[in-house]
């Protein structure tokens, strides 16, 4: 890892978690240091390299609708091991910069003429730390960070003031540059850890800036990116963090499955490339474009189009689009491809129907079985943010801080191959059994249970049209994704799979579309070599979802676990599930292990069941 002086090396991380765990504007926890991610523009010089573009339409299209027109691509960043052997770092400043010696508890900048950066050793980054020489007139001592951090929810994040905390709100009456200690007396828990001032002798517990009392004991935000270190203009209430909170960092990605446009989608793609063109024929019948289909150059590009197609397309077409704040429906484009009647081809994407078809036991739920041979997702990173985790269902509640100082031109991205399975559930059977148990208690106290923790996590920035109940997936939505994880399990049990090297899609509207794909998306997948989509041959497919839901009738942790429900005050989203019968983890879920529930896919004994029991 790099950054600008003093420190060159100060750890290495793998660059693999860049995108989840240790992004822009992450704090890296390393052994020694703790190392704030730096910003786009401090990327650049390692990121120069065209051939690190990585083409999607999709998500770039996605990524500019989120991040502005100014990005013009998707640009991969190492994920191997290989990769980060080859000089590529991975820009970061020792952030926060406050610094407690270990042994005589001083409390200094980094920059203060009391610690040293010491790394010795070439190429062993690890090494790197800070030291108090002298401390207490003959030793060297190990210097740690001190680990209090200040962030306000609009992403902002700051240095913890000790000083001024310690002189509340003021400065010392004593010394310009007081002697200040940091007293951790209880492991880097807040409640005990005392900031003294032996210039003047004041001093004050963190404790203090704890909680809602705490408030009243902390400035106001100033507003700074530390990882762009521009200011912005922000008085909102700041809130106390330890490094290594959850809660610092969330990122938010995006990804998709590359999947061959189909021809409407085709056909939209390229009105709206040629739409000034197509101004020619604008107030033409579609008799009249069908007239001059042939003989008019404009027209060229929509030959093999029909004429009613492509006036359809013309009238649909919306000079500016995303002029609303609508998100599009990335997963549509997927659905079409795994559903299409002829499944379509190209370099990135190769999927067959399982010759042997629906097994028929099966038959009552699954309608298709799809080999996905070769399937590549592509994720990009579009910002991050603080306190709260960003919400999908009304992206705008929840501020995601910028990853670059001026307009991006660019956005972190990564790009994994696998392969998969498809299953195609019967969406009119799902339909059925919804209406059936959609009133009963179990399912109302699932859909209040969202409503109360959306209303919770943003209680302090409801606006007016804040939708409590807003992306409420439904029942038939719990259903697929419980199926999806007892499959997980199964497979990772039967195949020998290391279950966190794989993922799942839910294709659920409520309405027609009801399908579930697993699929392997890590680099270094084992199941890149056709096991995986071997299963969906009839045999082990039935064996597979035969075994999935006879395991999933027990847990270790029932009855507790069978008869759970969400219940205030836990923020729990999930029925009948735990780390026993249905979690996975957390890169294998595309949900947080939310909206999971056993008793929907099999009979614990309220007959809520979609799946009838197996014989
Ligand atoms: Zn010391
Ligand atoms: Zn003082
Ligand atoms: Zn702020
Ligand atoms: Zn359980
Ligand atoms: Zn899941």
């Amino acid at each position: 890892m790099t950054s600008k002086a003093p420190i060159r090396e100060v750890g290495s991380a793998r660059p693999s978690h860049l995108m989840f765990t240790g992004g822009i504007g992450a704090i890296i926890d390393l052994p020694n240091v703790a190392a704030l991610v730096g910003g786009l523009e401090d990327w650049e010089p390692h990121y120069r390299d065209d051939n690190r573009a990585v083409i999607e339409p999709r998500l770039l299209a996605e990524t500019r609708r989120r991040l502005g027109r100014s990005v013009r691509e998707l640009r991969l960043v190492p994920l191997s091991d290989e990769d980060e052997r080859s000089a590529v770092g991975v820009p970061v400043q020792p952030f926060p910069a406050w610094l407690r010696c270990t042994k005589c508890n001083r409390l200094n900048s980094l920059h203060s003429k009391f610690f040293t950066y010491v790394n010795s050793k070439r190429g062993r980054p690890d090494l790197a730390r800070f030291v108090h020489r002298n401390c207490g007139g003959k030793t060297t001592a190990k210097a740690v960070p001190a680990r209090f951090l200040l962030a306000c929810r609009s992403g902002h994040l700051d240095e913890f003031p000790y000083e001024w905390f310690v002189h509340k709100g003021g400065s010392c009456p004593k010394a310009e540059h007081p002697h200040l200690r940091m007293d951790d007396r209880a492991g880097n828990r807040a409640v005990n850890v005392r900031i003294k001032c032996e210039s003047c002798s004041a001093e004050r517990n963190l404790r203090e800036a704890m909680g809602a009392a705490g408030r009243d004991h902390l400035p106001a935000c100033r507003g700074r990116h530390p990882h762009l270190r521009t200011p912005a203009n922000c008085r909102e209430e700041l809130q106390p963090l330890i490094v290594g909170a959850s809660n610092l960092w969330f990122p938010q990605t995006v990804s998709v499955l590359s999947v061959p446009p189909d021809d409407t989608d085709r056909l939209k793609g390229l009105v709206a490339e040629h739409a000034e063109s197509l101004q020619i024929v604008e107030n033409f019948t579609a008799e009249q474009i069908a007239g001059l289909m042939r003989s008019l150059p404009e027209l060229k590009p929509f030959r093999e189009f029909d004429a009613a197609d492509l006036r359809a397309a013309m009238d649909a077409h919306t000079p500016t689009p995303s002029a609303g704040n609508e998100i599009p429906d990335l997963l549509e484009p997927e659905w079409k491809a795994f559903t299409a009647a002829r499944l379509p081809e190209d370099a990135y994407f190769t999927a067959v129907r399982e010759p042997g078809g629906v097994p028929a036991r099966l038959r009552p739920y699954f309608t298709d079985v799809v080999r996905a041979e070769r399937l590549r997702e592509v994720r990009a990173f579009h910002g991050f943010t603080r306190l709260d985790a960003p919400d999908p269902e009304q992206p705008d509640l929840v501020p995601t801080a910028p990853i670059s100082r001026g307009e991006p031109t660019w956005a972190p991205a990564s790009e994994v191959f696998g392969e998969g399975i498809f299953l195609r559930i019967d969406a009119d059977a799902l339909s059925t059994w919804e209406s059936r148990i959609e009133s009963t208690p179990a399912v109302q106290r699932l859909r209040s249970a969202w409503a109360t923790f959306r209303t919770k996590r943003y209680s302090g920035r409801l606006q007016a049209e804040f939708d409590p109940s807003a992306g409420w997936p439904g029942a038939g939505y719990v259903v697929l994704h419980t199926l999806s994880h007892l499959l997980i399990r199964t497979i990772a049990l039967e195949c020998g799979y290391n279950s966190a090297s794989l993922a799942e899609r839910i294709y659920s509207n409520g309405d027609d579309r009801a399908g579930i794909l697993i699929y392997t998306a890590v680099p270094d997948a084992e199941g890149t070599l056709g096991g995986l989509v071997s299963l969906a041959e009839p045999d082990r497919l039935t064996r597979i979802v035969r075994r999935a839901l006879t395991d999933a009738q027990r847990c270790s942790g029932d009855p507790v676990c069978a008869d759970h429900l969400p219940a205030e005050p836990s923020d729990s989203l999930h029925g009948a599930a735990c780390h026993s019968c249905l979690f996975v983890s957390e890169t294998t879920c595309e949900r947080g292990n939310r909206f999971l529930d056993r008793r929907f896919t099999v009979d614990l004994g309220d007959g809520l069941s979609f799946f009838t029991p197996w014989d």
